[in-house]
């Protein structure tokens, strides 16, 4: 399997851009001729959006980015994932989605790159135990990632990220299209976002939790009302992996419950 994919990646259709100080060199690879265009394209949009994704998270300080970020196109099940400099989306996915939609998947994925937040070692054999205790304490929570590359993807680059939800007296979603798809999926299913949210069977949470764009609309809301800083903030946390439950006292002198309950009382009150 290993072998085939190889062959098709060294017969594949490759971009290679010069680097410059603050960008990457973005090389594309994609085998399918129907997706060849849209590859193209991917090497200047990721050149404009990498050094803007970085000074939105970092300010005019950022780390150093990577040589090189490689892009393939394969059959994942999901529509992209990002794993150390490399990105791989869905060639399914990319030949159904509308362009622009699509796009979005790509700079979701490369804020990821540009995150770059310590992941987890993998815990197997004798130590596992440990391993998992130590990891459990030490990484900050992925709805916290995924809210800040949605909050990036559709403030700046959609533009349709908003500081409220369009939510129902019963803390449902309302009014979504699937132009914002992970909206209208939680609509679709009739999600409270006041309740208890356990994802095959994990310890119940709350809204926020849901994490993407919901919680993208929750640090939009944050930063227009509490701390225009909140977003570079949490992202300097969990880069360094500092990230503690009590960070939310220490910078707005609340609990990320009372602040999130705050947020779905002015949601419903504006519709
Ligand atoms: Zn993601």
């Amino acid at each position: 399997m290993y072998a085939v994919l190889h062959m098709r990646l060294a017969l594949a259709f490759l971009v290679p851009m010069l680097a410059t100080g603050t960008t990457p060199r973005i090389v594309v690879q994609t085998s399918d001729p129907e997706l060849t265009v849209f590859a193209r394209e991917l090497v200047p949009l990721c050149e404009e959006w990498y050094p803007k994704i970085a000074e939105i998270l970092y300010g005019s300080n950022p780390p150093n980015p990577p040589a090189e970020i490689r892009i393939a196109f394969d059959e994942a099940g999901i529509a992209g994932r990002a794993e150390g400099n490399e990105i791989h989306l869905s060639t399914a996915e990319a030949k159904r989605s509308a362009k622009l939609d699509f796009r979005a998947v790509v700079i979701h994925e490369l804020v990821h790159l540009v995150q770059s937040y310590p992941v987890p070692a993998r815990c197997d054999g004798l130590r596992i135990v440990g391993c998992l205790l130590t990891q459990r304490h030490h990484f900050g929570p992925t709805w916290i990632n995924e809210g800040i590359a949605d909050y990036v993807t559709y403030t700046f680059f959609t533009g349709t990220n908003r500081p409220l939800l369009r939510l129902n007296s019963n803390g449902q979603l309302q009014g979504y299209d699937e132009s914002i798809p992970y909206l209208y999926g939680l609509q679709s299913n009739k999600t409270s976002l006041h309740d208890a949210y356990a994802p095959r069977g994990v310890k119940a949470g709350k809204g926020y939790q849901h994490g993407y764009t919901v919680t993208a609309s929750f640090l939009l809301w944050l930063e227009r009302n509490k701390d225009k800083q909140i977003v570079r903030k949490l992202n300097a946390a969990m880069r360094t992996n500092s990230y503690r439950d009590g960070i939310w006292r220490q910078m707005l002198l609340a609990s990320v419950d009372q602040l999130w309950a705050e947020f779905l009382g002015a949601s419903k009150q504006a519709h």
